[in-house]
């Protein structure tokens, strides 16, 4: 089913034009070719012959989004991006979601476009020149280095990793896991304590975000671990007594817990937005086999049971999606987003989830197959109550905020 893209009366004639032609190609290219374009993920053989095909699919619909302008939606025009604002490349994710893999095929690939955000916005020209052009030239990869096993990720202020300056280096010592992308990497950005004799007193003990090339001697990658029961690149390195220059840091010392918090606050909204779009796809998928499947004398459409399902998720839709669009207005408006932020972090992951797994009751066994991409969005819709903040912190977070407001003599003001 194509996705039913219409111009929105109340947005931008500009957001109306990326989410229209970001349709046509999810509509025209994309979707219809989601078996080929991502053939090497078929459970069966694949012959070298469709491998080929499907590199040079991907390549063709490639070269159609940038010949209409919409490449590196997040990236400024003089890195060879989109150069698109906030709210328009918030609006167009919906949209590109909608696809299997499809902003990949935008130029948008996790980690590497967190990573480009942040050298963008942090790196010297020279790191610029030396890590991120390549990154957006597609000839290097990259991971981002924070989580530890022995320590909460969800407290990241604990973490343990140490890089202790020694002349004109930075040596780091520490042990991580899920660094996503880990085995394909070609450098590191990674989260350290950092401890400089010499520096400002107030800086040591505090967070900085240090480059790390992969072949340096000392970063040990252990393996991918098994996430969901299957193989990944998530992985596990140790950083052995691993030299790199100290003009591999990234920003001032001490900088790198706000620079985290740079790359998770917008990528939030980003990362809501696209699971609108798939829950979209979910719904779409689960009212066409309601309008096909005859169970039990009739169309699964008839029963309430369905229609209940039909119903619910449609509201879990509508509200995390205006939710959501709140948030990133108050962003764009200036507005402290914070309470919104957390709050959109619960609330989508955790529709997403009850609307995924109605649409795999609906298709019963064909639901959780891999024919259809239901079991691989259910997958991805729990990890993200954990991943980037869990429910928890942002719940307390919520009300901290709230109870702050009340404790000032305030009540909550909903209509901003
Ligand atoms: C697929 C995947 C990809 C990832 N990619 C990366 C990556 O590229 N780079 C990277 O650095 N990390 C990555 N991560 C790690 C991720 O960011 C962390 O898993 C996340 O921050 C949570 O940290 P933790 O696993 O250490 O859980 P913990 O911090 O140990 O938390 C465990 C649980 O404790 C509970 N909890 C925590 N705090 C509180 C509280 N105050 N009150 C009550 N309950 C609480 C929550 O339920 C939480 O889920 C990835 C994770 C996954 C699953």
């Amino acid at each position: 089913m194509r996705m039913n893209v219409k111009p929105i009366p109340t947005i931008s004639g500009r957001i109306n034009e990326i989410r229209g032609l970001t349709a046509e190609i999810v509509n025209k290219e994309i979707l219809p070719n989601e078996n080929m374009l991502w053939a090497w993920h078929a459970d069966r053989r694949v012959t070298d012959a469709e491998l080929e095909q499907s590199r040079h699919l991907r390549e063709e619909i490639k070269a159609k989004v940038k010949q209409v302008g919409l490449w590196a939606p997040h990236l400024p025009v003089e890195y060879g991006g989109a150069g698109l604002d906030f709210l328009e490349h918030a609006y167009m994710n919906e949209v590109l979601a909608y696809a299997v893999g499809a902003a990949s095929l935008f130029g948008v690939v996790a980690p590497n476009s967190g990573n480009q955000t942040i050298l963008l916005k942090y790196g010297t020209e020279d790191q610029k020149k030396e890590w991120l052009q390549p990154l957006i030239d597609g000839k290097m990869e990259s991971g981002f280095s924070m989580t530890e096993p022995d320590q909460p990720g969800s407290d990241p202020r604990s973490l343990k990793t140490t890089a202790r300056r020694d002349g004109d280096e930075w040596v780091i010592n520490g042990h991580k896991w899920f660094t996503s992308n880990g085995k394909r990497a070609d450098f590191f950005i990674v989260m350290c304590r950092t401890e400089d004799p010499d520096g400002p007193a107030d800086r040591n003990g505090k967070m900085t975000q240090i480059i790390v090339p992969k072949d340096t001697p000392g970063v040990n990658v252990i393996r991918g671990v098994p996430v969901w029961g299957r193989d990944s690149d998530h992985c596990e390195i140790i950083y052995d007594n691993v030299r790199v220059p100290v003009t591999n840091q990234l920003g001032q010392t001490g900088t790198g817990h706000q620079a985290a918090q740079d790359r998770l606050g917008a990528g939030r909204v980003f990362h809501c937005m696209n699971s609108i779009g798939q829950m979209w796809r979910a719904f779409d998928l689960m009212v066409e086999r309601a309008m096909t499947r005859e169970v039990h004398g009739g169309k699964l459409e008839t029963k309430q049971f369905i229609q209940g399902f039909i119903a619910d998720s449609y509201i879990d839709i509508q509200a995390a999606r205006l939710m959501t669009i709140h948030t990133a207005e108050k962003m764009e408006g200036g507005g402290d987003p914070r309470t919104d932020i957390s709050a959109i972090k619960i609330f989508v992951p955790a529709a997403y989830i009850r609307v995924v797994d109605r649409a795999i009751q609906v298709w019963g066994a064909a639901g959780v197959s891999g024919d259809l991409p239901l079991a691989g969005m259910y997958e991805g819709a729990r990890t993200l109550r954990l991943a980037d903040g869990p429910d928890e912190v942002h719940k307390i977070l919520i009300a901290k905020n709230v109870l702050r407001r009340y404790h000032d003599g305030q009540g909550w003001d909903f209509g901003n």
